[in-house]
């Protein structure tokens, strides 16, 4: 006998934040199915992110900006019935940098100007007065960004696939999709958990999407899968008395960046060592830089490193994402190329991809804001 795959309107390849606001945006245009290969839909990059909402990404970066607004209204607004509590709670951010690289602020402050991030450039005695506990180094001058914030990323990627489910979707977990084939007219995946089919297929795998492309015999965008390592570190004796409400401090080089953390701090060396799609693990000489860096930056002595982890930030060649239909075949849609920036862009992210699929240009709000689909697609990287 043999058994009929299931069928939807939507496959989504990858459970992660992106697949699951592309299944947000799309409940209500048809029947969706996630298939995750891990047993938990945040187990990658996504359950692995700093949270940090922050309108002059990437040394303020026009086209992640557009999208990164277009995002801002949801985290702030979400649904009534979409969260319990806000999505953003407000943290300062300053960037940093010591006299002998106050170029690199300099150069900071005239690209967010540029895109109108709120910012404030602060003089010698007002960074002493805002960041007492960073070192004398660093105190010559730094730069307030506005409107920054920590993101609730569980929160946010729960409502998303919660809101799926209310509609009928289904997540299912420990689906590791195998091959790929289109017949007519039908894409059927074969998973580790039966086989599906669907006229449309989207990739959202993060750093195993060309791997998934491979299946279907398209050719690949060259993701770049980035080893990021995070450690959260006990705040130093010297650090005393810790606040919860510390800034955010950055390298205005994004060299470094520290916050605090559930008590503690978190910290990053900000490193990108190219790997492939793996469960990223921290490297010894990482998580020593990452205290390096903080006991750099603060003066103090690092005793305890309460725990590390490393996640990947998957980019293609020029850092922006990549959403659309791919040329070569009908109904595979990537939804790829987030890099560090995927949680803060998941709103908008999943409204470009509703409008695509659906034949729609960019969404008004979006294009207003000066994004182009010619920024974004898939045909620029083949
Ligand atoms: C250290 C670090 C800090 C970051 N900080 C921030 C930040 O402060 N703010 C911000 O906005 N962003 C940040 N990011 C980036 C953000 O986390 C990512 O852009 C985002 O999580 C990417 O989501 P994703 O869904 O594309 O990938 P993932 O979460 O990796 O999801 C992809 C999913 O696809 C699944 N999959 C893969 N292959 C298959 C298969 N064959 N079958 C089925 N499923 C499959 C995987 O199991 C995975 O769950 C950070 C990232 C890192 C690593």
């Amino acid at each position: 006998m043999t058994i009929e795959p299931e069928t939807a309107d939507f496959i989504i390849i990858g459970g992660g934040i992106a697949g699951a606001s592309a299944g947000y945006e799309l409940r209500d245009m048809g029947k969706i199915i996630i298939l995750e290969k891990e047993s938990q839909p945040g187990y990658h990059t996504t359950g692995r992110s700093a949270a940090i909402f922050q309108k002059g990404y990437n040394g303020g970066d026009p086209v992640l900006h557009a999208i990164i607004k277009a995002s801002e209204d949801f985290l702030h607004n979400p649904p009534n019935d979409f969260v319990a509590h806000p999505l953003l709670s407000p943290r300062d951010l300053f960037y940093i940098t010591t006299k002998e690289n106050a170029g690199a602020l300099g150069k900071l402050q005239d690209n967010l100007s540029e895109i109108n991030v709120g910012i404030t450039l602060l003089d010698h005695k007002e960074t002493r007065r805002a960041l007492p506990h960073i070192a004398d180094d660093y105190q010559d001058s730094a730069l307030m960004e506005e409107d920054v914030a920590d993101i609730d990323v569980s929160a946010l990627h729960e409502g998303y696939l919660r809101a799926i489910k209310s509609r009928g979707g289904q997540i299912i977990s420990n689906a590791e999709v195998k091959s790929l084939c289109r017949q007519k007219g039908q894409w059927r995946v074969t998973s580790a958990q039966g086989e599906f089919c669907a006229p449309i297929i989207i990739n959202a795998a993060g750093a195993w999407v060309d791997q998934i492309a491979e299946m279907a015999h398209i050719s690949p965008i060259h993701i770049q899968p980035l080893r990021r390592t995070m450690a959260l570190i006990d705040i130093p004796v010297d650090m005393q008395p810790a606040k919860n409400d510390w800034p955010i401090v950055m390298d205005a080089a994004e060299k470094f960046y520290f916050k605090p953390d559930s008590g503690k701090i978190l910290v990053t060396p900000a490193d990108q060592k190219l790997t492939v799609p793996c469960d990223a693990q921290p490297e010894e000489i990482d998580i020593a830089h990452a205290a390096h860096c903080l006991e750099k930056a603060t003066n103090s002595t690092v005793n305890k490193i309460d725990h590390s982890w490393a996640g990947l930030r998957n980019h293609v060649a020029d850092g922006h994402p990549v959403v659309g239909f791919d040329p070569e075949k009908p109904g595979f849609f990537w939804l790829a190329g987030q890099g560090g920036f995927g949680i803060k862009t998941a709103p908008a992210m999943g409204r470009i991809t509703a409008a695509l699929i659906m034949g729609r240009s960019l969404p008004q709000d979006i294009l207003d804001l000066g994004l182009r689909e010619k920024q974004i697609c898939v045909g620029r990287l083949k």
